[in-house]
């Protein structure tokens, strides 16, 4: 056998310039990128031209085909990886796209606190080290109702935090029908364990009565919880213990009732003609000695997760060693009080939290906006597929109100083919424009949900189709 290699002769790979001939040439290169990355770049480019020269075949090796090369890798690994996308998919609440965009307010005061010093621990008053809560609590308790609050990273921190201060080494009920698994291995009975408490599972997964909580309380119970069963519903035969009753039980036992929201909603959502979901403040009423609720989900503010509820518990919450390790930063602590502030003018409080105005959007009015559009959508993408208007439901998301939706319209896009695959492709190369567009495949057809297309996005989405690559 004769290897292939024998063929290239030590001259082709003579002709390849060295590392160092290579840098000499590469000032611009050099002086855009850094020295580091250029010698590292060349290294990985005259390597895959060696192995190409190996199998026989002729590169370039001009300095100007190096050169390009060079500058093309170098383009690609300076991009963010993390980038913005127009989320067409039906979801407003996406946890893997971002959940909620913050208003306008509240991304100014982020950039305000990141570059500058701020009053963050510092009382500006005394002088002396301050509090970083401070900018925050008093907000938390006017929308709630609470006593007394807190703010850590997520709501998944706060129950962790909740459970390890007030009920390590301890037990805690809970009705089998609210063992939550909240996606992105979150479940209520690993956070247990990991908080150091011991579940106690009470009742069954359809029904839990006043009396399976009574039952199954014990000198080691530390508390009784319930958890939001945010996405999902236990429907038909069904019963559960009202919160009244399990405050009133866990107050007989001097325990706490804490009750775990989940989405955090602080208005009243009938009246914004969405599908009613109870209030912060309610649960609150009912009986809870603490809540716990996220800042991203239904609040419409920054990855947070808020606590709120008896000032003495709330002591001891702020005293645990954890509540350290699972604090929020100073562009967190900003945006969340501009966003809690916006709750105080309830009659704005849709047109300025993005959140509340993507929600609330009208259907005839997506649908005109669906009927805008159509013409251009069908130019990019004929004569391999076709479009139309359709009306969709859009879903909350984010483990919020899990079964309900909200009228909705779409540019639905079909395959000429009928094939699953072409859809597919198509589906890739939305993801792959300048803004990605992310839309969701269902039912045989790509569905572009436009209630999340705000309109100052609108241009953008129509010019890119141009450069829609199929
Ligand atoms: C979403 C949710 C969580 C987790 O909240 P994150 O803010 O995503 O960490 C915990 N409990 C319930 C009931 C939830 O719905």
């Amino acid at each position: 056998m004769t290897d292939p290699s024998a063929a290239v002769s030590s001259d082709d790979y003579r002709q390849l310039p060295s590392i160092d001939a290579l840098l000499q040439t590469m000032t611009e290169e050099l002086q855009r990128w850094g020295q580091a990355p250029v010698t590292s770049a060349l290294r990985d480019i005259t390597a895959a031209l060696r192995a190409d020269i190996a199998s026989g075949l002729k590169p370039d090796l001009s300095i100007d085909a190096i050169r390009h090369a060079l500058n093309s890798q170098l383009a690609i690994k300076s991009q963010s990886s993390l980038t913005t996308v127009l989320n067409l998919s039906g979801t407003v609440l996406h946890t893997n796209l971002g959940r909620a965009n913050l208003p306008e307010a509240a991304i100014e005061a982020i950039v305000k606190v990141a570059s500058a010093p701020s009053n963050l621990e510092f009382d500006l008053e005394t002088g002396k080290r301050g509090d970083r809560e401070s900018h925050v609590e008093a907000l938390i308790c006017e929308v709630t109702g609470a006593e007394a609050a807190t703010a850590v990273n997520n709501n998944a921190a706060a129950v962790l935090l909740v459970l390890n201060t007030l009920a390590m080494h301890k037990e805690v009920p809970v009705s089998r029908g609210e063992l939550v698994e909240i996606g992105g291995s979150f479940r209520i009975p690993e956070v247990m364990t990991r908080a150091g408490c011991t579940l106690v599972e009470v009742g069954a997964t359809n029904r839990t009565h006043l009396h399976d909580f009574r039952g199954a309380i014990g000198a080691d119970t530390a508390l009784l919880m319930k958890v939001h069963t945010s996405n999902y519903r236990v429907e038909g035969f069904t019963c559960d213990v009202e919160e009244d009753e399990l405050a009133a039980l866990a107050s007989e036992h001097h325990i706490p009732f804490v009750h775990d929201l989940g989405s955090g909603n602080l208005v009243n959502f009938s009246a914004l003609g969405l599908p009613d979901e109870p209030t912060a403040a309610q649960a609150l009423a009912n009986g809870a000695d603490l809540i716990t609720f996220s800042g991203d989900k239904l609040l419409g503010g920054p990855q947070a997760g808020l606590i709120a509820g008896r000032a003495d518990l709330i002591a001891q919450i702020k005293r645990n060693p954890l509540k350290r390790a699972l604090r929020l930063d100073k562009m967190t602590l900003a945006a969340l009080a501009e966003v809690l502030k916006l709750y105080r003018d309830p009659q704005t409080l849709s047109e300025h939290l993005p959140t509340l105005r993507l929600l609330t959007r009208a259907q005839p009015a997506i649908r005109d906006q669906a009927q805008a559009l159509l013409s251009a959508a069908q130019a990019a993408v004929l004569p391999h597929y076709d479009v139309s208007v359709t009306d969709c439901v859009s879903q909350i998301g984010s483990g919020s109100l899990p079964v309900e939706t909200l009228p909705s319209a779409a540019l639905q896009i079909v395959a000429q083919s009928g094939q699953d695959k072409d859809l597919r492709r198509l589906a890739e190369a939305l993801r792959k424009l300048p803004l990605p567009v992310i839309g969701r495949l269902h039912k045989n057809a790509l569905w572009l949900d436009l209630r999340c297309l705000e309109a100052d996005q609108q241009s953008l989405f129509v010019d890119q189709l141009g450069s829609l690559h199929l």
